[in-house]
Protein backbone atom coordinates (compact mmCIF):
# COMPACT_ATOMS: atom_id res chain seq x y z
CA UNK A 1 0.00 0.00 0.00
CA UNK A 2 1.42 3.69 -1.06
CA UNK A 3 1.91 5.67 1.79
CA UNK A 4 1.69 8.79 -0.82
CA UNK A 5 -0.49 11.00 -1.87
CA UNK A 6 0.03 13.89 -4.83
CA UNK A 7 -1.70 16.43 -3.95
CA UNK A 8 -0.30 18.88 -6.74
CA UNK A 9 1.95 18.78 -9.62
CA UNK A 10 4.49 19.38 -7.15
CA UNK A 11 3.51 18.27 -3.77
CA UNK A 12 2.90 14.92 -2.21
CA UNK A 13 1.36 14.34 1.09
CA UNK A 14 3.24 11.49 2.93
CA UNK A 15 1.43 9.59 5.40
CA UNK A 16 3.62 8.24 8.49
CA UNK A 17 1.47 6.65 11.45
CA UNK A 18 -0.82 9.18 12.67
CA UNK A 19 1.01 12.24 11.70
CA UNK A 20 1.61 13.52 7.80
CA UNK A 21 4.91 15.10 6.19
CA UNK A 22 4.87 16.59 3.33
CA UNK A 23 7.51 16.09 0.02
CA UNK A 24 7.47 19.10 -2.14
CA UNK A 25 9.48 19.35 -5.43
CA UNK A 26 11.21 22.08 -6.49
CA UNK A 27 14.35 23.52 -9.00
CA UNK A 28 16.83 23.03 -5.84
CA UNK A 29 15.99 19.62 -4.91
CA UNK A 30 13.22 17.80 -3.02
CA UNK A 31 11.75 19.89 0.43
CA UNK A 32 10.35 17.92 3.08
CA UNK A 33 8.00 19.61 5.41
CA UNK A 34 8.74 18.43 8.50
CA UNK A 35 10.05 14.88 9.70
CA UNK A 36 7.40 12.51 11.60
CA UNK A 37 8.19 11.12 15.13
CA UNK A 38 11.27 9.84 16.24
CA UNK A 39 12.93 6.38 15.21
CA UNK A 40 10.50 6.45 11.81
CA UNK A 41 13.13 7.36 9.13
CA UNK A 42 12.34 4.06 7.30
CA UNK A 43 8.90 4.80 7.09
CA UNK A 44 9.15 7.95 5.98
CA UNK A 45 11.90 7.36 3.41
CA UNK A 46 9.54 4.01 2.33
CA UNK A 47 6.32 6.99 1.82
CA UNK A 48 9.50 9.16 -0.44
CA UNK A 49 9.77 6.03 -2.71
CA UNK A 50 6.09 5.52 -2.84
CA UNK A 51 5.98 8.85 -4.17
CA UNK A 52 7.97 8.24 -6.78
CA UNK A 53 11.38 10.51 -5.17
CA UNK A 54 14.49 9.11 -3.98
CA UNK A 55 15.08 10.04 -0.50
CA UNK A 56 18.89 10.91 -0.68
CA UNK A 57 17.57 14.07 -3.05
CA UNK A 58 16.06 15.74 -0.29
CA UNK A 59 17.96 18.84 0.19
CA UNK A 60 16.14 21.22 2.36
CA UNK A 61 13.68 19.64 5.37
CA UNK A 62 11.52 22.63 6.51
CA UNK A 63 9.83 22.43 10.69
CA UNK A 64 5.89 23.62 10.50
CA UNK A 65 6.73 23.77 14.09
CA UNK A 66 9.23 21.92 16.96
CA UNK A 67 6.69 19.26 18.30
CA UNK A 68 7.73 15.84 18.54
CA UNK A 69 5.63 14.75 16.45
CA UNK A 70 7.03 16.83 13.44
CA UNK A 71 10.56 17.41 14.19
CA UNK A 72 11.26 14.09 15.86
CA UNK A 73 12.60 12.66 13.25
CA UNK A 74 14.87 15.74 11.82
CA UNK A 75 17.76 14.80 13.34
CA UNK A 76 17.99 11.44 11.58
CA UNK A 77 16.59 12.93 8.39
CA UNK A 78 19.29 15.70 8.41
CA UNK A 79 22.39 13.26 9.13
CA UNK A 80 21.00 10.78 6.29
CA UNK A 81 20.58 13.27 3.80
CA UNK A 82 22.57 16.37 4.39
CA UNK A 83 19.82 18.44 4.09
CA UNK A 84 20.07 22.38 5.07
CA UNK A 85 16.99 22.84 8.09
CA UNK A 86 14.48 25.74 8.26
CA UNK A 87 12.01 26.65 10.94
CA UNK A 88 10.33 29.61 12.68
CA UNK A 89 12.96 31.34 15.80
CA UNK A 90 9.80 31.27 18.27
CA UNK A 91 10.33 27.12 18.34
CA UNK A 92 13.79 26.85 18.00
CA UNK A 93 14.13 26.38 21.89
CA UNK A 94 12.34 23.13 21.22
CA UNK A 95 14.44 21.61 18.27
CA UNK A 96 17.79 22.98 20.00
CA UNK A 97 16.96 21.16 23.12
CA UNK A 98 14.68 18.03 21.50
CA UNK A 99 11.91 19.46 24.03
CA UNK A 100 8.20 17.59 22.42
CA UNK A 101 6.60 20.55 23.35
CA UNK A 102 6.66 23.89 25.72
CA UNK A 103 5.85 24.00 28.71
CA UNK A 104 1.90 25.21 29.21
CA UNK A 105 0.93 23.19 26.09
CA UNK A 106 -2.51 21.91 27.37
CA UNK A 107 -5.06 19.30 25.54
CA UNK A 108 -8.18 21.34 24.07
CA UNK A 109 -11.41 20.60 26.20
CA UNK A 110 -13.66 18.49 24.62
CA UNK A 111 -14.45 14.09 24.71
CA UNK A 112 -12.84 13.28 21.27
CA UNK A 113 -9.38 15.64 21.88
CA UNK A 114 -9.18 14.04 25.19
CA UNK A 115 -9.32 10.90 23.95
CA UNK A 116 -6.51 10.83 20.82
CA UNK A 117 -4.73 12.44 23.55
CA UNK A 118 -4.80 9.37 25.76
CA UNK A 119 -4.24 7.33 22.82
CA UNK A 120 -1.71 8.51 20.63
CA UNK A 121 -0.30 11.32 22.23
CA UNK A 122 0.47 10.72 25.99
CA UNK A 123 2.54 7.30 25.10
CA UNK A 124 4.52 9.10 22.76
CA UNK A 125 7.46 10.82 25.02
CA UNK A 126 8.95 14.28 26.19
CA UNK A 127 12.00 14.18 24.44
CA UNK A 128 13.74 13.46 20.86
CA UNK A 129 17.23 13.76 19.59
CA UNK A 130 17.94 17.81 19.23
CA UNK A 131 19.59 19.31 16.06
CA UNK A 132 20.71 22.90 14.91
CA UNK A 133 18.49 24.93 12.21
CA UNK A 134 20.45 26.61 9.92
CA UNK A 135 17.55 28.87 8.97
CA UNK A 136 14.79 30.76 10.60
CA UNK A 137 11.83 31.56 8.50
CA UNK A 138 9.59 34.67 9.42
CA UNK A 139 6.36 35.87 8.52
CA UNK A 140 5.66 37.11 4.70
CA UNK A 141 8.87 35.80 3.48
CA UNK A 142 9.24 32.85 0.53
CA UNK A 143 10.71 30.10 0.65
CA UNK A 144 14.24 30.74 -0.71
CA UNK A 145 14.64 27.44 -2.55
CA UNK A 146 10.93 27.62 -3.79
CA UNK A 147 9.60 31.43 -3.95
CA UNK A 148 6.14 30.45 -5.00
CA UNK A 149 5.58 29.69 -1.17
CA UNK A 150 4.91 32.17 1.44
CA UNK A 151 5.85 31.90 5.04
CA UNK A 152 2.88 32.47 7.33
CA UNK A 153 3.36 33.01 11.22
CA UNK A 154 0.44 31.11 13.02
CA UNK A 155 1.22 30.82 16.43
CA UNK A 156 -0.97 29.27 18.81
CA UNK A 157 -0.67 25.65 18.59
CA UNK A 158 2.63 26.46 19.03
CA UNK A 159 4.73 29.51 19.56
CA UNK A 160 7.04 29.33 16.19
CA UNK A 161 4.30 27.89 14.49
CA UNK A 162 3.87 28.05 10.51
CA UNK A 163 1.51 27.46 8.10
CA UNK A 164 2.79 27.62 3.82
CA UNK A 165 0.70 28.49 0.89
CA UNK A 166 1.66 27.43 -2.23
CA UNK A 167 0.79 30.19 -4.06
CA UNK A 168 0.41 29.35 -7.58
CA UNK A 169 -1.42 25.72 -6.78
CA UNK A 170 -3.69 28.17 -4.26
CA UNK A 171 -3.04 24.75 -1.94
CA UNK A 172 -2.24 25.41 2.48
CA UNK A 173 -0.33 23.38 4.22
CA UNK A 174 -1.68 24.07 6.81
CA UNK A 175 0.74 22.08 9.83
CA UNK A 176 -1.14 21.84 13.00
CA UNK A 177 -3.33 25.05 12.90
CA UNK A 178 -6.01 22.57 13.13
CA UNK A 179 -6.55 19.08 12.23
CA UNK A 180 -8.73 17.32 9.91
CA UNK A 181 -8.92 13.59 11.61
CA UNK A 182 -12.95 13.68 12.07
CA UNK A 183 -14.14 17.12 10.40
CA UNK A 184 -11.99 20.06 11.18
CA UNK A 185 -11.32 20.59 14.67
CA UNK A 186 -9.01 22.26 16.98
CA UNK A 187 -5.70 20.49 17.43
CA UNK A 188 -5.57 18.05 20.31
CA UNK A 189 -3.13 19.98 21.81
CA UNK A 190 -2.25 23.86 22.14
CA UNK A 191 -0.35 26.42 23.91
CA UNK A 192 -2.98 29.24 23.84
CA UNK A 193 -6.40 27.92 21.88
CA UNK A 194 -8.11 31.36 21.77
CA UNK A 195 -4.35 32.30 19.90
CA UNK A 196 -4.67 29.37 17.86
CA UNK A 197 -8.48 30.48 16.70
CA UNK A 198 -6.72 34.33 15.85
CA UNK A 199 -4.14 32.91 13.61
CA UNK A 200 -6.64 30.04 12.12
CA UNK A 201 -8.76 33.21 11.25
CA UNK A 202 -5.96 35.07 9.69
CA UNK A 203 -4.49 32.31 7.87
CA UNK A 204 -8.00 31.85 6.49
CA UNK A 205 -7.54 35.49 4.61
CA UNK A 206 -5.37 33.83 2.79
CA UNK A 207 -6.23 33.02 -1.05
CA UNK A 208 -5.99 29.15 -1.32
CA UNK A 209 -8.88 26.62 -2.67
CA UNK A 210 -7.65 23.18 -0.66
CA UNK A 211 -5.53 22.62 2.56
CA UNK A 212 -3.73 19.61 3.75
CA UNK A 213 -2.86 19.16 7.53
CA UNK A 214 -0.16 17.25 9.68
CA UNK A 215 -2.98 15.30 11.17
CA UNK A 216 -6.07 14.00 9.00
CA UNK A 217 -7.53 14.20 5.82
CA UNK A 218 -7.15 17.10 2.87
CA UNK A 219 -9.62 19.47 2.34
CA UNK A 220 -10.29 19.62 -1.89
CA UNK A 221 -12.63 22.50 -2.37
CA UNK A 222 -13.08 25.66 -0.46
CA UNK A 223 -10.36 25.37 2.01
CA UNK A 224 -10.15 28.76 3.22
CA UNK A 225 -13.78 29.39 3.11
CA UNK A 226 -14.78 26.23 5.26
CA UNK A 227 -12.23 27.66 8.01
CA UNK A 228 -13.97 30.39 8.32
CA UNK A 229 -17.08 29.15 9.01
CA UNK A 230 -15.69 26.05 11.03
CA UNK A 231 -13.49 28.32 13.65
CA UNK A 232 -15.13 31.83 12.97
CA UNK A 233 -17.91 30.88 15.81
CA UNK A 234 -16.55 31.93 19.12
CA UNK A 235 -18.82 29.58 20.97
CA UNK A 236 -16.54 26.28 19.74
CA UNK A 237 -13.59 27.49 21.15
ZN1 LIG B 1 1.92 20.06 16.95
ZN1 LIG C 1 1.14 17.30 15.16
Amino acid sequence: MSNAIQISRDLWQLKIGTVNAYLLKTTDGLVLIDAGWPNKTEALFQAVRDSGHNAKEIRHLVLTHGHIDHAGGGADVLQRTGASSYAHAADLDLINAGKAEHLGTSVTPGIIPTIVYLLFIKSGGTTYKSFAVGKTLQDGERLPMAPDVEVIHSPGHSAGHIALLLRQEGVLIAGDICSNVMGLGYSVLNEDTALARRSLLRVAEYPFERAVFGHGKPLDKRANEMLKERFSDVRLT
